[in-house]
């Protein structure tokens, strides 16, 4: 995994599972402010990427449970004046099954689409606005943050 991650903007240690959280939330209003639309969260597993997008989605006002969408590859979230989906393609085995389930549809501007397992959609997937990288360091992440705009 740690081939995918990108030279970063910045990093973060973050300590526990309420500290990625919270990163999420405030992380939800630099995503707004900036109109991105794609995200990619790279990480093995259990790294904390859906931990991650959870804190992101409390963050744009989701109050809802938040499920990974390991088996479902996408779920969508309906927030004040927009949609988030969020997607995890470890399963996936062709990138067409993207194509598939109306993926065209979902990454167009004033969506959030956030993308766990992003290399299995290669040449399909649009690149990111932001790269997210998270390594494990026994119970700390290391958060690392690529923005692409
Ligand atoms: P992924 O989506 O990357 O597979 P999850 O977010 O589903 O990972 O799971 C992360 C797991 O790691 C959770 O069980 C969480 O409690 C645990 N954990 C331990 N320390 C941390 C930390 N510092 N940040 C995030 N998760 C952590
Ligand atoms: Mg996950």
């Amino acid at each position: 995994m740690e081939s995918n991650c990108v030279p970063e903007d910045k990093s973060l240690e973050i300590a526990s599972e309420e500290q990625m959280m919270e990163l999420g939330k405030s992380l939800a209003r630099e995503l707004v402010d900036r109109g991105v639309t794609t995200v990619y969260l790279e990480g093995d597993l259990g790294a904390g990427k859906t931990t991650l997008c959870r804190g992101i989605l409390r963050g744009l006002g989701y109050q809802g449970r938040v499920r990974s969408p390991t088996y479902t590859l996408m779920e969508s979230y309906e927030i004040p004046d927009s949609y988030v989906y969020h997607f995890d393609l470890y399963r996936m085995i062709h990138a067409e099954e993207l194509e598939f389930i109306g993926g065209r549809d979902y990454f167009v501007g004033g969506n959030l689409c956030l993308v766990e397992w992003p290399e299995r959609g290669k040449g399909w997937l649009p690149p990111p606005e932001v790269e997210i990288c998270i390594k494990v360091l026994s119970t700390k992440r290391q958060v690392e943050l690529k923005w692409h705009q």
